[in-house]
């Protein structure tokens, strides 16, 4: 292809969805000069208790969209360990020393949500980088999608206004739309309706900010994953200040959010060390959720794409969620960038959609599960012993340098698009993305 002559094939993309997928695909257009408009339904950037760790294949990401540095100044400044206890007696099982990465610049990122969002967002309206291509409209609630072949069109319905207002409503178009709007998804229940095939699971997961000082004088640090069959979950140091994040998974079934919250001394008293009464901790922020792993048929249907939640969810055990989230929208951006400056041709849009839903399916929402029966269902007093996992750990832990090159290796749920540029690699292929024997197998994914 004459190179000179080329002109950009598409204009602009919308985005649905202020939350980390919508923005960071937003940067990484705009460092090659792609437009975007980002439509956010709230007037306000989401501040709910959710991710707060993502692992190195997420890290790269946001290395490369220059986010790393404030990223990290945000963050705690080491997170030395990770590990797993058994509730009954809070013995700790099995540990990852994560002070053999803390010089590498890609080791895991531990920051809540929120935090990030809105470090993504300044830099998203920052002139010098956003470059003025990131038009980012709150209050833009998208109610439906259509797109038009011929022309080449695709398009959203919106109600624009605050929920106090009167809404108005307007269509914006552009030449492709991708759903970066979340697990309830407007984009996906325009394509596919309502229903999403997956699982439910039967539990309600309680998340809280908490000041605890009995955290430090028991010897807790990092991440502490705890397995029990009433009191599963993880606690993790997260913030500054003595900041940490209590996540359990309560098995109750089909209570209202206050008779969950009446049982949270309960799981407190015997999750936390030092079994404490509700008036020796402080809790800053909770927030309530039913977990899913689902995925939708096609991440891409026309013009019309789909990516991270709104496309996949799985449950929180092991980090997964965000983190693929970060991989998919890395992705979808480099082959919009291979498309835009004529390295690639449209059907490089078809491999995203393809490989990006083989490696959640194949990878992503099976280990995601490994993770979640690993400290709800196992045999507490017997799993350190059973656990193929715990095993590569006990052989890893006796070799620094074995372990440093597992937790910074290359992921099975990594894939670079850009070798389908220039028709290195035929679109439309790969038949198995996921099938390299080199890249298979057990993995931390934390991704643990
Ligand atoms: C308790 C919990 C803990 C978690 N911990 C981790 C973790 O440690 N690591 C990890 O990697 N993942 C974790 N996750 C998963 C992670 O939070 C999600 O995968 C991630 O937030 C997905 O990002 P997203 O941008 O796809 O969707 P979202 O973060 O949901 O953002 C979607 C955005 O779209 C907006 N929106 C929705 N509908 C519309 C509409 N109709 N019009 C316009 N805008 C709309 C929303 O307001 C929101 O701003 C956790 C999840 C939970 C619930």
């Amino acid at each position: 292809m004459d190179r000179k002559a080329h002109s950009p094939p598409f204009q602009k993309i919308i985005i649905v969805g202020a939350g980390p997928s919508g923005l960071l695909l937003a940067l990484l257009l705009a460092q090659h000069n792609i437009p975007s408009i980002v439509l956010e339904a709230w007037p306000w950037l989401d501040t709910r208790l959710r991710a707060t760790q993502y692992g190195v294949p997420a890290t790269r990401i946001f290395r490369r969209a220059g986010l790393l540095p404030d990223f990290r100044a945000a963050s705690i400044p080491k997170f030395p360990a990770i590990c797993w206890r058994r509730v009954a007696d809070g013995e700790k099982l099995i540990e990852i020393d994560m002070s053999v990465v803390e010089d590498e610049e890609d080791r895991m990122t531990v920051l809540q949500l929120g935090e990030m969002i809105q470090i993504m967002y300044k830099h998203c309206i920052d002139p010098n980088i956003g470059k003025g291509l990131i038009d980012v409209r709150f209050n833009h609630w998208v109610t439906g999608t259509g797109q038009d072949e011929q022309s080449k069109r695709a398009w959203v319905d919106v109600e624009v206004g605050r929920n106090d207002e009167e809404k108005i409503p307007q269509r914006i178009e552009a030449d492709y739309v991708v759903g970066c709007d979340g697990a309830s998804s407007a984009v996906r229940r325009s394509l596919f309706g309502k229903e999403w095939p997956g699982q439910t699971w039967d539990c309600r997961f309680v998340v809280q900010n908490v000041f605890y000082d009995g955290f430090e004088k028991h010897g807790w640090e990092g991440g502490n994953y705890c397995i029990d069959h009433d009191h599963w979950g993880l606690i993790a140091r997260r913030g500054h200040g003595g900041l940490w994040r209590v996540t359990y998974g309560d098995p109750a079934v089909g209570l209202t959010d206050e008779e969950y919250l009446a049982r949270r001394p309960w799981h407190f008293k015997a999750m936390l060390p030092g079994n404490p009464e509700p008036d020796q901790y402080r809790i800053e922020q909770t927030n309530l959720y039913n977990i899913h792993n689902r995925c939708v048929e096609s991440f891409k249907v026309g013009r019309i794409l789909l990516a991270a939640d709104a496309a996949h969810v799985c449950n929180p055990m092991g980090g997964y969620g965000c983190m693929t989230a970060c991989l998919d929208v890395g992705g979808l951006a480099d082959c919009f960038i291979g498309l835009y400056e004529g390295k690639a041709g449209e059907e490089i849009l078809e491999t995203y959609a393809k490989v990006r839903r083989d490696i959640f399916l194949k990878y992503v929402d099976a280990r995601s599960i490994k993770n979640l029966d690993r400290v709800r269902k196992t045999d507490p007093w017997t799993v350190l012993g059973t656990d193929k996992f715990f095993g590569v750990i006990r052989d890893l832990n006796k070799n620094k340098a074995a372990l440093k090159s597992f937790l910074m290796k290359e992921s099975s749920i990594e894939y670079d698009f850009t070798q389908h540029y220039d028709g290195r690699l035929p679109n439309g292929g790969p038949t198995d993305s996921t099938a390299s024997p080199s890249r298979a197998g057990i993995e931390v994914g934390l991704e643990a």
